[in-house]
């Protein structure tokens, strides 16, 4: 599952930054996953909880943000907001998307206490 990976990635980033913080837990991690990513937040989420167990994240709340996937349109040139790779261009109505956001995964923020 490659969304254990990502988590992994994860927990990684956020343990480097108590090392270099001195935090005693962290409150709420927010993340974005662009609608166009393959990643699913649900699994995401899962992974997390599974893995913070039994460590200072374990009580942290995980956020997930979707923001639609951005494209340009190689028919009308218009840059476009869609929520699928798969649907056509809002503007004119064609099919012919080339994604240029919305398709990774962004760390955000992170509350700490
Ligand atoms: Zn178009």
């Amino acid at each position: 599952m490659h969304e254990l990976t990502i988590c992994e990635a994860l927990l990684d980033r956020i343990a480097q930054e108590q090392e270099a913080r001195r935090f005693a837990h962290v409150k709420r991690v927010r993340l974005e996953i662009g609608q166009f990513s393959c990643l699913e937040p649900e699994a995401l989420q899962y992974a997390f909880e599974i893995m913070a167990r039994g460590t200072f994240l374990e009580h942290t709340a995980l956020e997930i943000d979707r923001p639609r996937g951005r494209a340009i349109c190689l028919d009308c040139g218009a840059e476009v907001e869609v929520e699928s790779r798969q649907d056509d261009c809002p503007a004119c109505g064609k099919g012919r998307l080339k994604p240029t956001g919305g398709d990774g995964m962004r760390f955000i923020e992170m509350e700490v206490a």
